[in-house]
């Protein structure tokens, strides 16, 4: 059975060995910190939604197929994960989503029952408060849990914890696959990759008698899940120019300023709870970085905000090319991923 390394305990290093011991190869993670899911994949809740587009070309693809493999995978995990496909409603708050939205559901070509746009009237039935735009409806959408996630992907696989690879000469085998965020910059290898850390934090806040009817996902630029034990999370900050995951109060304003300005019906006091900041890694299109770097070596990062469905399908395209499944995605699509990309 083929041996793979794997640096990092994200969700893209742990998705990478639930899939590819699934397929019968033996990964190893190797984790700096003292846990899996310590850097941007600790969030205990996460919002799963593709990223839109206007065109179902390769990239959009990838998102509308991560998100029915991960529905799949969350349903069979079910609460171990805190899998909750409520469904969302993301909002046509601004003409750039209004035009970018309805050609999304024209182009992708989603069953009704998957995807549809409502108006303003519907989506407030829908989501049990006043909404004062049109939405794009997911039914199957939803939150889990980033962190369970992490934990249940590397259930029964080795697990090396608090220890930072440093050169890859440390590792033994010959499949390696780095998947460690921003870390990559510091290999050889990766080193000259556009990669960009993020910063973002997350706002956990009572509910209250305005936000407690609130049934599904919203997503406005910022999001909101429906309470869970009498709490929501409010999401999140966006900060290229900061690389630090230490809290900032005034984050959880911004968090919620963002909510009231998309949604005034729901304006009033949260008392902040508890707050997560981390470090998202993205690259300079945006989309992540996923295929083959050399010999025995591939990389999955830049998984931006939408990590938790493109770790998962990143996984499953990798786990198929190292261990030589039958199967491989579309050429476009791995162009598109593709570490080569940047340098044509
Ligand atoms: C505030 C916030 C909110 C978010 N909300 C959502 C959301 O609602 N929905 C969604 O889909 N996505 C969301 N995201 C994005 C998502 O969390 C990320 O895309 C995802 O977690 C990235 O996973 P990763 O494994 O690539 O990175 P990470 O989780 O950062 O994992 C990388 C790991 O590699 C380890 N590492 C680094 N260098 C080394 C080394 N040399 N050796 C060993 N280990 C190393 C690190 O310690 C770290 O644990 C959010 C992100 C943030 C910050």
């Amino acid at each position: 059975m083929r041996k793979v390394n794997i640096i990092g305990g994200g969700l893209a290093g742990t998705a990478l060995a639930y899939m590819l011991k699934s397929r019968g190869a033996v990964p190893i993670i190797y984790e700096a910190s003292p846990d899996v899911a310590s850097g941007a994949s600790g969030n205990d809740i996460g919002i799963y939604n593709p990223r839109f587009s206007a065109q179902l070309d390769a990239e959009a693809k990838f998102y509308s197929d991560a998100f029915f493999k991960a529905c799949s995978v969350f349903e069979e995990f079910g609460d171990d994960v805190e899998f909750n496909p409520c469904g969302s409603l993301s909002l046509l708050n601004n003409e750039r989503k209004d035009v970018r939205y309805r050609k999304t559901v024209d182009s992708w070509g989603w069953s009704k029952d998957d995807m549809r746009i409502v108006g303003a009237r519907e989506a407030s039935d829908m989501a049990g408060i006043e909404i004062p735009h049109d939405a794009l409806y997911l039914p199957k959408s939803g939150s889990v849990s980033p962190k369970k996630l992490c934990q249940l992907y590397s259930k029964d696989i080795e697990v090396n914890l608090n220890h930072k690879i440093k050169d890859f000469s440390e590792l033994e085998g010959d499949v390696t696959i780095i998947a460690c965020g921003i870390g990559a910059l510091k290999f050889e290898a990766s080193e000259n990759l556009p990669l960009k850390s993020v910063r973002g934090q997350v706002s956990f806040v009572d509910q209250n008698k305005l936000s407690k009817n609130l049934k599904l996902v919203l997503n406005y630029g910022g999001y909101m899940a429906p309470a869970k034990d009498g709490v929501h999370v409010v999401g999140s900050t966006f900060q290229p120019w900061l690389s630090h995951d230490d809290i900032l109060p005034e984050d959880n304003l911004i968090n919620l300023d963002k909510l009231f300005e998309a949604i005034p019906s729901i304006e009033g006091d949260y008392n902040v709870v508890d707050s997560r900041a981390a470090v998202r890694t993205a690259s300079k299109n945006h989309f992540p970085i996923v295929g083959q770097l050399g010999q025995g070596l591939y990389i999955s990062v830049a998984h931006g905000s939408h990590g938790i469905l493109s770790s998962i399908m990143a996984a499953s395209i990798l786990a198929d090319m190292i261990v030589d499944s039958d199967y491989s995605a579309p050429y476009e699509l791995l162009t598109a991923l593709s570490p080569n990309r940047f340098s044509r």
